[in-house]
C-alpha cells in the first residue's frame, strides 16, 4: 500500500521551518498532503489562495508533495482522504503543551489517526510565521527564514 500522511497548518507564510518538516516527513512517507486551514482564529497575513500558491512554490521540486486546503477538523480532512497519519512539527517545548494537548484531543476525536512530531533543523528551531512578520514589521531582513519570494510578498503586504 502507498504511504500518505497529511501535514496540516495555517502556513502564514511558509517558513524555511515548514519546508525543513516537509523534507523530513518524505523520509517517511510517499505522498504527503500539506493541509492548508482556511478557518483560523488569528487573522491572517495571507488569503487561503495565497498560502497555498506559495506552499505550492516552495514545494515545486518536492516529489509526492501536493498542497490542498480544508475546512474544519484537521482529523475529518484526515479521514476523508483515506489517510491514518499527520505530521506535525515541533520547535521548542513552548509548542510542547499545545501540541501535546491537540494530538490527544484528536486522538480522542479520532482514535485510529497518529501523529507523527518532528523536529526541525537547528537552525530554525525558533523560526514561526508570526515572528517573521513581527519582525519583518519592524524593518528585519527576513531572507534567513523564509524564500526570497515570500520575503517579497511580506514586504508587498506590509507596504498596504
Ligand atoms: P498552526 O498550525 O499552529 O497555525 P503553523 O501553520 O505555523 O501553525 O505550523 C504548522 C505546523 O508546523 C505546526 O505543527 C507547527 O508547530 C509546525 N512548525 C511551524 N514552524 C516550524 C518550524 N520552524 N520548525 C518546525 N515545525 C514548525
Amino acid at each position: 500500500m502507498r504511504s500518505l500522511a497529511i501535514y496540516p497548518g495555517s502556513f502564514d507564510p511558509v517558513t524555511y521551518g515548514h519546508i525543513d518538516i516537509i523534507k523530513r516527513a518524505l523520509r517517511l512517507t510517499e505522498y504527503l498532503i500539506v493541509a492548508v486551514a482556511s478557518n483560523i482564529e488569528k487573522m491572517p497575513m495571507f488569503s487561503l489562495k495565497e498560502r497555498i500558491f506559495m506552499l505550492r512554490q516552495a514545494t515545486k521540486g518536492l516529489k509526492g508533495v501536493t498542497v490542498d486546503s480544508f475546512n474544519g477538523l484537521a482529523v475529518d480532512y484526515v479521514k476523508a482522504k483515506s489517510a491514518s497519519v499527520m505530521i506535525r512539527g515541533l520547535r521548542m517545548i513552548s509548542d510542547f503543551e499545545y501540541e501535546f494537548q491537540m494530538a490527544l484531543t484528536n486522538r480522542k476525536l479520532s482514535p485510529k489517526i497518529e501523529t507523527i512530531f518532528m523536529m526541525p533543523s537547528e537552525e530554525y528551531s525558533y523560526v514561526s510565521s508570526k515572528l517573521i512578520k513581527e519582525a519583518a514589521s519592524l524593518g528585519a531582513d527576513i531572507s534567513s527564514f523564509v524564500p526570497e519570494f515570500v520575503q517579497k510578498a511580506v514586504r508587498r503586504k506590509l507596504k498596504k
